[in-house]
């Protein structure tokens, strides 16, 4: 049974589609490899120039406020202007976060990276991609892969590192095991992101209409074996990622267009010490963090650094003058360094899980997207989303679901 969640306990992340914490840039589409549920046409149009990119930079800073810019395609790191990219966005006012698969990162154009200013990579990892030399064939066995560029980012320092996978009804058995490798790394992995794979011909009986022309919609999100049959939705990822850590308990939410309490983007993070989990932060935390950094720097925050996100003691102890749940997180750190004073000189880490449940259909056929999209792109000067870029690439528009007639 899929977990019952109200969404009205959780914080609703307070970004908007003016005002947000991330925004999304693909100077690219080319690819060194091919991922199931990508949304994107490898055969598509292959690098901007950076005179293009630096033009849909400006129209993000005429649009939109962000504090981090995530930098994502096709893969960026096989776009050759990639560092002068970095430092460009650097330069304006963004914290680049590189969305790759990681296989063109290689220690010397790390460190070009961080000198141009990179803020943070997030890795795509999964069982859907075919990587070169490499043997895993499950996400369990994908954790050394996952370690590697934990690794390669801790011994750099000061990078963000995230991971991203997308998940089908055929992984998603594999995430308590993913959720107990990070506790065990949560001093240098920070974010794992859990994404719903999905595909048109998941949802049922649609014709689905470009321009007011049916069509027949399969370009985009390709129906895959590996996909599975199921179209799985944010309660059922919660369900196993309590099973890997039975404390697990959301804090904030991006809500559905279409609905009000579907899970668009769930947010949880907890805090660990000596790869011990103490607890959650409670939806009062994250209402402050959202609050004050705004208040402070003008923008939502997304992304901290790897030295903020290894002050849960600090934050614990400050939050829980205002709050229960961030009391007893504290007080439980204290009783682990009474019982081992050792523990006073370790840091306790704050870790991330997002959940990220890309668009779903109503019966009557209306699409539910993710209301104040973070991942929202440029398009010929306006802004689009992301993952139905293809369908602005293809049609001029995009494509429109009305229910098949019995
Ligand atoms: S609407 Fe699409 S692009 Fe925007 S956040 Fe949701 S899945 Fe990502």
């Amino acid at each position: 049974m899929p977990a019952e969640l109200d969404h009205l306990e959780f914080y609703r992340l307070p970004w908007n589609y003016a005002d947000n914490g991330i925004s999304w840039l693909e100077p690219t589409t080319d690819c060194n490899l091919r991922c199931e549920g990508c949304y994107r046409d490898p055969h598509g149009h292959g690098h901007k120039t950076l005179e293009d990119v630096r033009a849909d930079l400006e129209v993000f800073k005429k649009l939109r406020k962000s504090d981090c810019m995530s930098i994502a395609g096709g893969d960026p790191l096989v776009y050759p202007q990639i560092v002068e990219l970095v430092k460009m966005i650097n330069e304006m006012g963004w914290k680049p976060v590189i969305n790759t698969n990681g296989l063109a990162l290689k220690e010397p154009l790390l460190k070009e990276l961080k000198k141009a200013g990179v803020f943070g990579f997030t890795f795509h990892i999964d069982t859907s991609q075919k990587r070169p030399k490499v043997t895993a064939t499950t996400e369990t066995e994908l954790n050394e892969l996952r370690l590697h560029y934990a690794k390669m980012l801790a011994q750099e320092g000061g990078i963000a590192c995230s991971f991203n996978a997308t998940i089908s009804d055929k992984t998603m058995h594999e995430i308590p095991n993913m959720v107990r490798w990070s506790e065990k790394y949560a001093d240098i992995v920070h974010t794992m992101v859990f994404i719903l794979y999905r595909s048109p011909n998941l949802t049922g009986d649609f014709d689905f209409f470009a321009n007011g022309n049916k069509i027949e919609f399969d370009g985009t999100y390709k129906e895959t074996n590996w996909g599975g049959e199921q179209m799985l939705m944010a309660p059922d990822i919660v369900e196993k990622i309590r099973e890997g850590d039975p404390m697990y308990e959301p804090c904030a939410y991006l809500n559905g267009t279409a609905n009000p309490n579907s899970l668009k983007w769930l947010l949880a993070n907890r805090i660990v010490l000596n790869k011990e989990t103490l607890g959650y932060v409670s939806p009062k935390f994250m209402e402050l963090v959202q609050t004050l950094t705004h208040m402070f720097t003008g923008k939502y925050l997304a992304y901290a650094q790897p030295k903020s996100v290894s002050k849960g003691k600090l934050a614990s102890f400050f939050a829980g003058f205002v709050d229960k749940e961030m009391r007893r997180i504290f007080s439980k750190i204290m009783r682990r360094t009474i019982a081992n004073p050792i523990n006073l000189f370790r840091s306790a880490y704050i870790q991330s899980f997002m959940i990220i449940q890309p668009v779903n259909f109503e019966s009557d056929g209306r699409q539910d997207m993710c209301d104040s999209c973070p991942d929202i792109t440029v398009h010929d000067g306006k802004l689009v989303w992301s993952c139905r870029l293809e369908e602005m690439n293809n049609y001029g528009a995009f494509v429109q679901t009305i229910p098949k007639r019995a």
